[in-house]
């Protein structure tokens, strides 16, 4: 299976994605998580990224084009999920292009809808464990230990992009830029609307659900 997470900053795409990849055994790919990783080892792409992730700002597509393209190909038989890619119309029309030449498409599209207040609370209250990525929050998904990762006791961190200040503009550039995307893939494929407004157990089970149907050769 070829799967499109979409949803605002926050939506809860990466909590979700970790639960998807558990399930069905895909490769989660986290075009945000990928550009973190690069900012960490300081190589030339993170260099590039670091002011428009700081802002909030969108990273230019030629760059977040190739660097998917280069994961991508490398993903298992298995398929994968995406996760905060395509964020533009321009980056799914590359991705369907280069999926095209391999007579490939994405299977489906699962966009996850919450409102903006619940972003900004989703968002400011994140935490991040800095040495495995578990992510948690410090009120719906408290760690038994305050500040402290579960599985490796880390101290968890805040990501600087997760002020409400850059949040703002992170949401600008969703509406803005990224809103596009869900009509342009309603046109060619298959699109499920997840209300996510629910607690983490609730939108897995209805995520599950539209997959397990998808898998099974019964998607809509
Ligand atoms: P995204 O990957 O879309 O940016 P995350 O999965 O990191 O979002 O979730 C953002 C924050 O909201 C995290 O702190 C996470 O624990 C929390 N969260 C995710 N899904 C839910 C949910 N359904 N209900 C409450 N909190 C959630
Ligand atoms: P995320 O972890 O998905 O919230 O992404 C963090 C930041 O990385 C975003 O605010 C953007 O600056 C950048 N980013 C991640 N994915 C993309 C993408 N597909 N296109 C452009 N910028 C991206």
């Amino acid at each position: 299976m070829r799967i499109v997470l979409l949803g605002a900053p926050g939506a809860g795409k990466g909590t979700q994605c970790k639960r998807i990849v558990e399930k069905y055994g895909l490769l989660h790919l986290s075009s945000g998580d990928i550009l973190r990783q690069e900012r960490a080892a300081g190589s030339t792409l993170g260099q590039k990224a670091q002011k428009y992730m700081d802002s909030g700002a969108l990273v230019p597509d030629e760059v977040i084009v190739e660097m998917m393209a280069g994961v991508i190909k490398k993903a298992p038989q298995a398929g994968f999920v995406l996760d905060g890619f395509p964020r533009t119309v321009n980056q799914a029309e590359k991705l369907d292009k280069s999926l095209a030449c391999n007579d490939k498409k994405i299977d489906a599209i699962l966009n996850l809808k919450v409102d903006d207040q619940m972003v900004a609370q989703r968002i400011t209250g994140r935490r991040s464990c800095p040495k495995c990525g578990a992510v948690y929050h410090v009120e719906n998904l408290r760690p038994k230990v305050e500040g402290i990762c579960d599985k490796d006791g880390t101290k968890l961190t805040q990501r600087p992009d997760d002020s409400l200040e850059v949040v703002t503009n992170r949401l600008k550039a969703y509406h803005q830029q990224t809103e596009p995307v869900v009509d342009y893939y309603k046109k060619n494929n298959t699109v499920y609307d997840i209300d996510a407004d629910k607690d983490i157990d609730e939108v897995s089970a209805l995520l599950f659900k539209n997959l397990s149907a998808l898998a099974e050769g019964r998607g809509n």
